[in-house]
């Protein structure tokens, strides 16, 4: 599966490319999560075991810019950012793709200026049935140019698979999300469906579940998040549960056990017949969600300073990483370097509030500081050893640089 793609080599690191591959070499069956340290002295970077570009983003990359390629002079269209990652999006804005709609699904060029073999990309996250079905009324084929992971497409066939068995499919996800909003299209194409974007809405559910709150609240309570026609006095007694496939895992199962737990309790059900009313399969996180999940679990065992989390703001898989540091030290969301403005002063991004904050004297004064590091399925490494660099500066330490990356040949 693990297959080696074209990505432009200006989002490659040199330093940590050797540092992935020997650790890949020594680690074959990815057991080991602690991090790697960079020892620069005065200066301690420990970089998570996993970070960086998945499956699903170097292939969309590799697809968006052979597509820029092999397609000179024609009109190349992305139906909205085709990963979370600014520069990556405005690299291939500087190579004439334009974006159809932002992140929320707000045009931004009108789709009537679409002609006959305009090429329209898909993003990693696919996108619904109803757009599917617009762009080809539009004479646009979409087969050819789409980028959707084959994660998401796997949480596609769960949903049908979950539907087949006559359960309605609980889609725990972000509602406003891409990938959520594609999998909910087919998933209400199948059967009843319903988003729930946090524990929070899990609890709510099971109210309705056990019939503790009026069936007539739900419809305003989860506005916008079921499918159309959702009876909800019918419609939860048997359901089955998936996930978009980046949020928190500790999070996807506590929910998952929360509404089994409902359901055994409503119906008296036991571990032979639970899937009378529950469908009792696995997650649908993604490989790459775990593996830096777990690297980040494992990274936290060190104590250090601070923690900095390379990403972009609205990467939902970088957000949970940034959930999970910030649980245990300082921690610093950033989307390039250029957010250290100094060994005194940085930018970062607060995703609580969605502002961007300056922080002062982020750097303790001692010796050596300790930072954790890692960052987001759709960051470029190139940017990871670009902060690197940056605090490595700070300490006049930037000639070591070069010798790590020489150790880890
Ligand atoms: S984060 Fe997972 S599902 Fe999303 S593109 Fe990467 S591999 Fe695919």
């Amino acid at each position: 599966m693990m297959k080696n793609f074209e990505v432009p080599i200006i989002y490659r690191s040199p330093l940590i490319t050797a540092i992935k591959k020997k650790r890949k070499e020594t680690d074959k069956m990815k057991r080991d999560f602690t991090p790697t340290l960079l020892d620069f002295g005065p200066l301690q970077i420990y970089l998570a075991r996993h970070f960086g570009f998945c499956y699903g983003v170097e292939n969309a990359i590799e697809i968006a810019f052979k597509t820029v390629e092999e397609n000179p002079g024609k009109k190349i269209y992305l139906l909205s950012e085709m990963i979370h990652n600014p520069q990556v999006n405005a690299d291939l804005q500087s190579h004439g793709v334009e974006f159809l709609q932002d992140t929320y699904g707000k045009e931004l060029i009108p789709f009537n200026i679409l002609k006959e073999g305009d090429i329209v990309i898909i993003p990693a996250f696919g996108t619904t049935l109803d757009m599917e079905k617009r762009l080809k009324n539009l004479g646009i084929q979409t087969e050819k140019y789409d980028t959707t992971c084959p994660f998401v497409e796997k949480v596609w066939n769960r949903s049908e698979a979950i539907a087949m068995k006559n359960y309605t499919i609980i889609i725990h996800g972000k509602p406003w999300h891409e990938e959520t909003r594609a999998t909910f299209s087919h998933a209400a194409a199948n059967a009843p469906s319903l988003v729930i974007k946090n524990m929070q809405q899990a609890i709510e559910l099971t109210h309705y579940i056990t019939g503790n709150k009026p069936a007539t609240d739900f419809y305003e309570e989860f506005k916008g998040q079921y499918s159309p026609g959702f009876n909800v006095e019918k419609e939860l007694k048997r359901i089955g549960v998936v996930n978009q496939t980046t949020m928190l895992a500790s999070d996807t199962q506590a929910i998952a056990d929360l509404l089994k737990q409902t359901m055994i309790s409503k119906y008296n059900l036991t571990a032979e017949n639970v899937e009378e009313h529950f469908a009792d399969t696995k997650d649908t996180l993604c490989y790459a969600t775990n593996d830096n999940q777990s690297a980040v679990t494992g990274m936290l065992e060190t104590k250090a300073d601070l923690a900095i989390v390379v990403g972009g703001y609205n990467s939902s898989n970088t957000t949970h990483l940034v959930e999970l540091c910030e649980k245990k030290l300082p921690t610093y969301f950033i989307n390039s370097e250029e957010n250290i403005l100094s060994e005194k002063e940085i930018i970062h991004y607060n995703f609580h509030t969605k502002e961007e904050v300056l922080t002062a004297d982020y750097l303790p004064v001692k010796h050596p500081v300790k930072i954790l590091l890692t960052s987001g399925a759709s960051c470029p490494d190139a940017l990871v050893e670009g902060v690197i660099n940056k605090l490595a500066g700070f300490f006049s330490v930037t000639d070591i640089v070069e010798d790590l990356r020489k150790n880890f040949q």
